[in-house]
């Protein structure tokens, strides 16, 4: 790594929340080094050089603000967040899911933080963490095996992970479209876009009985811990029991046969993953089968044997830092210096928190550097609530998990209130202080 002044911000890792801190920190008026190793050194996930790249699914969750993670996006869009602001502009059209364009957001962010004039992109692989200034690492679940030694080192914790899935991406030949029905599971008047292939009894027991038998290369010794129920992929759930994949990504919900008038006994969630509806992904169906496997298997499920895989699923080790032990509620790491942390390396579970994060350290950095007091995200907003989890949970059992609305604070006189009654007026409160928050932030910002 090259040396740089001071005053500047060094964000390692230009992926969601590095992109975000480091436009962040720009905003707040300084000079930004922005590294990141594609393409020159990639992980397993990423396929391309742009910035901000989406491994996973092509969802930012749902638009609703009485969801929590719609709460969040709300938040992140008053706080003119760039993600957000990216998401909003490459979503596909009518999805109840902020479902985007993957190349497209990616391609977006990667302008706008090339073009700003205060932001520099070096491509280069960091293996050490810079001794002095402003650093925000934020370097991902797939961080190099170098740079997490030097980070672990610097904050004295052992090596954590967890293994993630994506699920895998198809396109659709010779299918009877008929057999493809519209709606959501959990809300079957509801067309956004989604189609659900039906499964009998049969074809259920065959499917699971062929992921079963694949072989995979999530390792069998892999300890609880590395194995988090939420994110399981669907082979190691079919071995546990296929009542796993019935009562979660498999679940038919409320969808009923059109044809038959009976529930299917699962389905196969296609979600839309390009605005021409040529991509589809496998909604929920995260696996580490390889490649020519997952061709094998899915491609046995009945009626979609025309199925091709066009982005194969994956399962690798995320990697991630116990980070209430150590992370103030500034992003900052205790007693190191100016290193801050942001997205899935603190724990975030998904994309819109990874930003959140991003936002706050990018902020704070600035702000560290600067000698200013850090900026806290009040608590009765679902920022606030998450850098909470994130920063005073219990750390034995820690691990990545979503924001709910659990986590915010109620009034005790809220109480007597129903809960959709209750959720409106966190939503309200969240909005208030928020607009407070910010425009202080602006006031310095300018002064
Ligand atoms: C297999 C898998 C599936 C996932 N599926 C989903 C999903 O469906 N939905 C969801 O919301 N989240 C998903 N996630 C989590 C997702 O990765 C995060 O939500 C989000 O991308 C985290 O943002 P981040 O900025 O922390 O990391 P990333 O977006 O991964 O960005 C980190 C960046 O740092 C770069 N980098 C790493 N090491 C170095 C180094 N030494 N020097 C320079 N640059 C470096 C990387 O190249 C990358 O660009 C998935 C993760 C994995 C691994």
């Amino acid at each position: 790594m090259n040396s740089h002044s001071e005053s500047t911000v060094v964000v390692i890792g230009g992926g969601i929340a590095g992109s975000e801190a480091a436009w962040q920190a720009a905003r707040c008026g300084v000079d930004v080094i922005l590294y990141e190793m594609r393409p020159a050194v990639t992980t397993e996930a990423h396929t391309t050089d742009l910035l901000a790249e989406m491994v996973g699914n092509n969802s930012f969750g749902v638009w609703l603000s009485s969801k929590a993670d719609g709460l969040l996006k709300r938040e992140l869009r008053q706080l003119q967040s760039l993600v957000l602001d990216s998401a909003d502009r490459c979503a596909l059209p009518e999805s109840y899911e902020l479902l985007l364009d993957r190349q497209q957001m990616a391609a977006t962010l990667t302008e706008a933080l090339t073009e700003h004039p205060r932001i520099e992109i070096r491509r280069e692989h960091v293996t050490e963490l810079p001794r002095s200034g402003a650093v925000v690492v934020a370097s991902g679940p797939l961080t190099s095996q170098p740079l997490a030694r030097a980070l672990y080192r610097a904050i004295g914790q052992p090596y954590r992970f967890f293994y993630q899935s994506s699920a895998p991406v198809v396109r659709l030949h010779n299918i009877d479209a008929s057999g493809l029905v519209s709606g959501s599971p959990f809300d079957p008047q509801r067309d956004s876009g989604e189609r659900n292939w039906l499964l009998d009894e049969a074809g259920f027991e065959a499917f699971c009985a062929a992921l079963t038998e694949a072989e995979t290369t999530v390792p069998n010794e892999a300890a609880p811990k590395e194995l988090l129920e939420r994110y399981l992929p669907v082979e190691i759930m079919a071995r546990r029991g296929q009542h796993l994949l019935q009562r979660g990504p498999m679940s038919a919900g409320r969808l009923v046969d059109p044809a038959s008038g009976q529930r299917p006994t699962a389905l196969v969630r296609l979600v839309p993953e390009d605005a021409k509806g040529d991509l589809w992904r496998l909604a929920g169906i995260g696996t580490g089968l390889p490649p020519d496997e997952q061709q094998r298997v899915f491609g046995q499920l009945p009626g979609l044997e025309g199925l091709e895989i066009v982005r194969p699923g994956r399962a690798m080790r995320s990697v991630f830092v116990a980070a209430p032990a150590t992370v103030t509620r500034s992003g900052r790491v205790a007693d190191c210096g100016g290193l801050f942390l942001a997205g899935q390396l603190l724990g975030t579970a998904n994309y819109t928190e990874a930003a959140a994060t991003g936002w706050l350290a990018g902020v704070n950095a600035v702000r560290w550097a600067c000698r200013r007091e850090p900026a806290l995200i009040p608590g009765e907003t679902m920022f606030g609530s998450l850098v909470h989890r994130l920063t005073e949970s219990d750390v034995s059992n820690y691990c990545p998990e979503p924001v709910n609305f659990g986590m915010l604070p109620t009034e005790r006189e809220d109480a007597s209130l129903s809960k959709e009654e209750r959720r409106q007026l966190q939503v309200q409160k969240s909005e208030v202080v928020l607009a407070e928050f910010f425009a202080g932030q602006m006031a310095e910002v300018n002064s």
